[in-house]
C-alpha cells in the first residue's frame, strides 16, 4: 500500500506542532516556530489561552453535545450576543465554513423562493474567491484547482471580476438572487473590496431586492480590528458567513442573517447534527468574551498599524523579494517578486509560521493578542531570512 492512512490531499510539512503556548508552536522534536499563520486566522487568542481551555474543560465535564431537536440555553445565548453585535436577528450554528456558506447560499435562494421567485437563484461571485471544498462552495468560485476533476459542479454562481462594479451590475439579470463575496479577500491574496465596491453592490440589493451575501470566514470576527469587516465599509450585509476565529481554534461556523433575509429559513429548510452544540457554544463565548470589547478591538488595530509600519519600512532592504503590503489590521498580506510558497517553505525552516495566498501573495495572520516583542521578532527574523534567501534559480 503506497497511500498513507491520512487521505494525502495536503501538501504536508516538516512541521509537526504537538504542543503550543501563546504565539508560539513546539514541534516534535522541541522545535520552536513563532506561530504567525494561527491554523489559517484560526487561533484568534493563540494557544492554550487560559480563557478558552477552561471554557471549553468545565462545559466537557458538564454536558458537550446535545441534540437540535431540544432547546438549546447554551445557542440561545450565543446567538443572542451575536444578534446584539452585528446588523443580524438570526443565527444558524454549523460546524465549519464551508458549511457556514452553504447555509447562506441556501438562505439566499429560500428568501426568493419565499417571495415566490424561485427563479431568482443565481448568485454572482467574484474572480479568486474562496468560499470552501464542498460542492457548493467550489462551484461558486473560478479557481481551477479548486474543481478540477469534480464536474458536474453546481449551477447557479456566475463569477465575474473581483473588486469591479460594473462588471458585477452587468451580470445581473433575472434569475440573480444577489451576490456572494469576501469583502477582504483571503486565500485569493489579501484583498480588501474597495468603498466603492462595496456600497455600490449594496445599493444594487437595495434597488432590485437582491440578497448581499458576505463571506467573513476569514476577515470576520475582530481580524481586521473590527468585530466584522463589514463594518469599516459603512454598510451592512443581509447575510453573513463567518467561521475560523469563532471557536478559537474549536470546530465552529455561522450564518447570520436578518429577519428579512431568512424569511424562507422554516422548520425543516435546514439543519446539522452537532451545530452549536453545547462544547462549541461554551467556546464561542469564551472567545467573544475576549475579542468583543473596545480595548481588543483597538489593540488589534495599534498592532495591525504597527506591524504593517515595520514592514513597511523593511521592505526597501529587500525590494528584490517584496513588493509591498496590504490588508487590515492584522489581516496582512506581502506581494512578493520571487515564488511566495517557496519562501514561506524557507521561512518555516527559520522557525517563522506565514501562509501562502494566491497571487504571489505571503499571508501574514497572527494570534490577535500578539504584543511588539513578538512583532519585533517576527520583523527581525523574516529581514534576516529575506537576507539570506537565495531565489530558487528558475529551471
Ligand atoms: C477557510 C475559508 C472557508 C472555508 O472554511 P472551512 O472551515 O475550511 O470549511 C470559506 N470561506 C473563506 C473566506 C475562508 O477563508
Amino acid at each position: 500500500m503506497a497511500i498513507t492512512p491520512l487521505m494525502p490531499v495536503y501538501p504536508r510539512s516538516p512541521v509537526r506542532p504537538v504542543r503550543g503556548e501563546g504565539v508560539y508552536l513546539y514541534g516534535e522534536n522541541g522545535e520552536k516556530y513563532l506561530d504567525f499563520a494561527s491554523g489559517i486566522a484560526v487561533n484568534l487568542l493563540g494557544h492554550g489561552h487560559p480563557h478558552l481551555t477552561k471554557a471549553i474543560q468545565d462545559q466537557a465535564a458538564t454536558l458537550i453535545h446535545v441534540s437540535n431537536l431540544y432547546g438549546s440555553p447554551q445557542g440561545e445565548a450565543l446567538a443572542q450576543r451575536l444578534v446584539d453585535a452585528t446588523f443580524a436577528d438570526t443565527v444558524f450554528f454549523t460546524n465549519s465554513g464551508a458549511e457556514a456558506v452553504e447555509c447562506a447560499i441556501k438562505t439566499a435562494r429560500r428568501y426568493h423562493h419565499a417571495k415566490g421567485n424561485p427563479h431568482k437563484h443565481k448568485l454572482i461571485t467574484f474572480s479568486n474567491a474562496f468560499h470552501g471544498r464542498t460542492m457548493a462552495t467550489i462551484s461558486a468560485t473560478n479557481q481551477e484547482k479548486l474543481r478540477d476533476g469534480f464536474a458536474p459542479l453546481l449551477p447557479g454562481f456566475e463569477v465575474v471580476e473581483f473588486d469591479d462594479l460594473d462588471a458585477a451590475l452587468a451580470a445581473v439579470d433575472d434569475h440573480t438572487a444577489g451576490f456572494l463575496l469576501e469583502p477582504v479577500q483571503g486565500e485569493g491574496g489579501i484583498r480588501p473590496g474597495s468603498r466603492e465596491f462595496i456600497q455600490g453592490l449594496r445599493q444594487a440589493c437595495d434597488e432590485r431586492d437582491l440578497m448581499l451575501v458576505f463571506d467573513e470566514v476569514q476577515c470576520g470576527y475582530a481580524r481586521t480590528g473590527k468585530l466584522f469587516a463589514y463594518e469599516h465599509y459603512g454598510i451592512e450585509p443581509d447575510i453573513m458567513a463567518v467561521a475560523k476565529g469563532i471557536g478559537g481554534g474549536f470546530p465552529m461556523g455561522a450564518c447570520l442573517a436578518t429577519e428579512k433575509a431568512a424569511a424562507g429559513m422554516v422548520i425543516g429548510t435546514h439543519g446539522s447534527t452537532y451545530g452549536g452544540n453545547p462544547l462549541a457554544c461554551a467556546a464561542g463565548q469564551a472567545v467573544l468574551d475576549v475579542v468583543n470589547t473596545p480595548q481588543f478591538l483597538d489593540h488589534v488595530t495599534r498592532m495591525g498599524e504597527r506591524l504593517r509600519g515595520a514592514l513597511e519600512q523593511m521592505i526597501p532592504n529587500h525590494d528584490d523579494l517584496f513588493e509591498g503590503v496590504r490588508g487590515i489590521g492584522l489581516m496582512l498580506g506581502i506581494k512578493m517578486k520571487a515564488d511566495s510558497r517557496a519562501f514561506v517553505t524557507y521561512l518555516r525552516d527559520h522557525g517563522l509560521l506565514t501562509v501562502s495566498a494566491g497571487d504571489n501573495v505571503m499571508r501574514i495572520l497572527p494570534p490577535l493578542v500578539i504584543e511588539e516583542a513578538h512583532i519585533q521578532e517576527f520583523v527581525e527574523k523574516l529581514s534576516q531570512a529575506a537576507r539570506q534567501y537565495e531565489v530558487p534559480k528558475a529551471a
